[in-house]
């Protein structure tokens, strides 16, 4: 008898005003049902992630001495998060990340450890913080270690691979950074 009935609702996803069968239907249709319950999910998901205390284990520590800068992957698992939390906090303006080219996000070890230091996970800031490129000055790449300490490029590429100094590419240049490489060089001067 009802069946041509309609009520003008608002959906609860995409906002939009559409014709609801029912005064109870939250949704313009399925797609944005779905939508609706995914964002839920990864809300809760993060907000999870927010309660759960990190741990800077000495396994972890171990593992990333000689790194200076990290990608999404590795801090995650030195925050003891997932990568998409990693995301949230950059997204969210509560951890500086560098694009250095496409397909490559680093974070600096030392502002994981700001973070982890200052507990402000909880702490919302205002402003979006990705930057486009790290502060190049900090990093050598290989010509000018050549040049600073006359080694060979096979010395200081096993110099890399004996010390686990963690190095990048960008475009045909390997950075390491500086203080990896002085803190062994210097000394030996
Ligand atoms: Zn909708």
């Amino acid at each position: 008898m009802s069946s041509n009935f309609t009520i003008q609702r608002k959906c609860a996803y995409c906002k939009q005003t559409f014709n609801a069968k029912t005064t109870v239907t939250r949704f313009c249709g399925k797609l944005c049902n779905k939508r609706f319950n995914a964002t839920k999910q990864r809300n809760e998901k993060i907000e999870a992630e927010y309660r759960q205390p990190s741990i800077l284990s000495a396994q972890v520590m171990q593992f990333v001495k000689n790194v200076e800068f990290l990608d999404t992957q590795k801090a995650a698992l030195l925050l003891g998060v997932s990568r998409s939390f990693i995301y949230h906090l950059i997204n969210t303006g509560k951890l500086v990340a560098y694009n250095l080219f496409i397909r490559r996000t680093i974070i600096l070890k030392s502002d994981i450890e700001r973070l982890f230091q200052s507990r402000t996970l909880a702490i919302p800031l205002s402003k979006k913080q990705v930057r486009k490129m790290p502060r190049i000055d900090d990093f050598y790449n290989m010509g000018e270690i050549h040049e600073k300490f006359k080694i060979s490029d096979a010395a200081i590429y096993n110099l890399i691979k004996r010390n686990n100094i963690d190095k990048f590419q960008v475009g045909r240049f390997i950075y390491v950074a500086k203080k990896n490489i002085d803190s062994i060089l210097l000394n030996q001067i």
